[in-house]
C-alpha cells in the first residue's frame, strides 16, 4: 500500500494509493508551571506574582524555532481551595502571552486541573485525573493541538509530572526547583531521566541530542 499524505483532494482519485488528509501531528514540548517557568511561590495567580525562572524565556524560544509545540500542563488546587479563580488563571496565562509576544512566540495551550481530593466533595471523582499525575490533560492537549507524543519531551519539577510523560510515552526532564530533595534525585537515577537546574538547560540538552 502507498500512503500519500496531502491535502489536495484531487489524488484521493489515485488507484491503489491510500489517501490521508488530516494535518501531520506535531511534536511537543509539555511544560509543568510552578517551578519550571516561574518561581514557585505557593499558589502563583497574579502577573505581579509572576517570576520568569532564569532562562525560561529563551528555552521557549528555541523550542518554537525547533518547531515544538508548547502545552502548559498544570495543577492549580488553589482554585478547589478557593483561594482564586479560573478566571483569574486565565488572565494570568493571557498575560504570560502578552508577556511572550516580544519574541513573536505564544504557548499553544494551558491545561489547568482546578481540583483536589480534599476539597471535591459532590463533584465527578474522575475530573481528579486532570491531574498530574494523571494523563488527562496530556491527552486533552494532544488532541486540541495535533500532538504526537512520540518525539515529545515533559519537563517538570515533581515527580507527578514525570509520571504522566512516562506512562505516555513522551520523554521526561526533571528540573531543579525548591522541591528537589535526595530522594527525588534518586528516583530520577533509578528511571533513567535527566536532571537539570533550568528548562534552558534541558532544552539545550534536548535539542543538540536531536
Ligand atoms: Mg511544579
Amino acid at each position: 500500500m502507498v500512503l500519500i499524505m496531502v491535502s489536495d483532494a484531487r489524488l484521493s482519485t489515485y488507484p491503489g494509493c491510500f489517501v490521508y488528509f488530516g494535518q501531520m501531528s506535531s511534536k511537543c514540548f509539555f511544560l509543568d508551571r510552578d517551578g519550571t517557568l516561574n518561581v514557585d511561590y505557593d499558589f502563583v495567580h497574579k502577573p505581579q506574582e509572576w517570576t520568569w525562572c532564569d532562562g525560561a524565556m529563551d528555552a521557549l524560544v528555541l523550542l518554537k524555532q525547533k518547531g515544538f509545540k508548547l502545552a502548559v500542563i498544570t495543577n492549580q488546587s488553589g482554585i478547589a481551595r478557593g483561594r482564586f479563580s479560573m478566571d483569574q488563571v486565565n488572565r494570568l496565562h493571557g498575560w504570560v502571552n502578552d508577556q511572550l509576544q516580544n519574541d513573536l512566540i505564544e504557548i499553544d495551550g494551558f491545561y489547568v486541573a482546578p481540583w483536589h481530593p480534599d476539597y471535591h466533595d459532590g463533584k465527578d471523582p474522575a475530573l481528579l485525573d486532570e491531574r498530574k499525575p494523571g494523563t488527562v490533560l496530556f491527552e486533552r492537549a494532544a488532541t486540541e493541538l495535533g500532538i504526537s507524543f512520540d518525539g515529545s519531551c515533559m519537563a517538570g519539577d515533581k515527580i507527578s509530572d514525570l509520571l504522566p510523560a512516562m506512562h505516555l510515552g513522551i520523554k521526561p526532564y526533571l528540573i531543579r526547583s525548591r522541591f528537589y530533595t535526595e530522594e527525588i534525585g534518586n528516583w530520577c537515577r533509578q528511571h533513567h531521566i535527566l536532571i537539570f537546574d533550568r528548562l534552558l538547560d534541558a532544552v539545550e540538552y534536548e535539542l543538540s541530542a536531536d
